[in-house]
């Protein structure tokens, strides 16, 4: 048996998977508002869970956030009480035994490389596309990481080939950047920019979603907006294959469930690969919302 723990912003996942990967249990709660609760919280969902099966397990857990390889201490997570903790460490204490961490970027690509849309592949990107863009990168069943902590962080490298008068006026990115991947290819981005080049408010255009009803429509500026976001996907990811030219990519996050995004998007991509064809296949995530968890229980 295998404990996965994904701790989310207002809720706290666990998952019990067989080594088949077949999900024996499955329970959430609320995630505490402070870090000794949080402590008290993943302890007590533990041991309760370890109660109920009757034999103790390895425990992976997926956190908003990553891990600073030079101190250890928790960085970039939005659920903010836990930055400059040192969850591992504490968690080991209370619990006596090992506790691996993964972002949930990196959770999704394992859980998806391991039983998901990329099982059987031996390299695999995995991508969520949802408010933010996250990576990772698997190897041979085993996620890729590097001594920054950072492999597969594909969202705020600059969109390539950004051109004003075909992408848009420049995107300011919460990172200090400009024209991240991220401000083109999150849903959170595609929306902005809608909006921008049309003077829409965020009451008419509160999200992607809202975009793609307008597709549906077939709204012509809509239909134009998301051509050109399939386009600037496409360039950001045809970077990822130069480097690391994986089996497979799967999608994730909200804008993964687009399904007329998927015909158009391989053939974008085989026109930014160096390479006369492109035989990697992009794919979307099997286990959606559930792959963070189950990632979690993976490592
Ligand atoms: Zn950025």
């Amino acid at each position: 048996m295998r404990f996965g723990i994904d701790v989310g912003g207002t809720k706290t996942e666990i998952v019990v998977l067989s080594n088949s990967g077949e999900m024996i249990h499955r329970e959430r709660q609320s995630t505490p508002d402070n870090y000794p609760d949080f402590l008290d919280s993943i302890q007590a969902l533990i041991h309760v869970t370890e109660g109920r099966y009757g034999q103790t397990s390895n425990i992976g857990l997926c956190l908003p956030g990553a891990v600073s390889p030079d101190t250890g201490r928790m960085k970039n997570a939005n659920t903010l009480y836990l930055n400059n903790q040192t969850v591992a460490e504490d968690l080991e204490q209370r619990l006596g035994r090992a506790v691996r961490l993964a972002n949930d970027a990196d959770a999704f690509a394992l859980s998806e490389a391991t039983d998901g849309a990329a099982a059987g592949a031996r390299s695999c990107f995995g991508v969520i596309i949802g408010t933010g863009c996250g990576g990772g990168l698997v190897y041979n069943g085993q996620l890729i990481q590097g001594p920054n902590a950072i492999a597969g962080e594909w969202g705020h490298n600059p969109l390539p080939y950004y051109q004003e008068s075909t992408d848009g006026p420049d995107q300011h990115c919460y990172c200090g950047r400009k024209n991240c991947i991220e401000t083109f290819a999150s849903g959170t981005g595609m929306a902005k920019r809608f909006r921008e080049a049309h003077g829409f408010s965020a009451r008419e255009i509160p999200d992607a979603k809202s975009v793609m009803a307008r597709v549906q429509n077939a709204d012509p500026k809509a239909i134009e907006h998301f051509n050109h976001y399939v386009d600037a996907l496409a360039r950001a990811l045809a970077g990822v294959i130069n480097v690391f030219d994986p089996e497979v990519i799967v999608l994730g996050g909200g804008m993964s469930n687009i399904q007329s995004l998927y015909p158009g998007l391989s053939n974008a991509v085989a026109q930014y690969v160096f390479s006369d064809q492109l035989n990697t296949r992009i794919a979307p995530a099997k286990h959606g919302d559930s792959s963070g968890v189950r990632g979690a229980a993976w490592l």
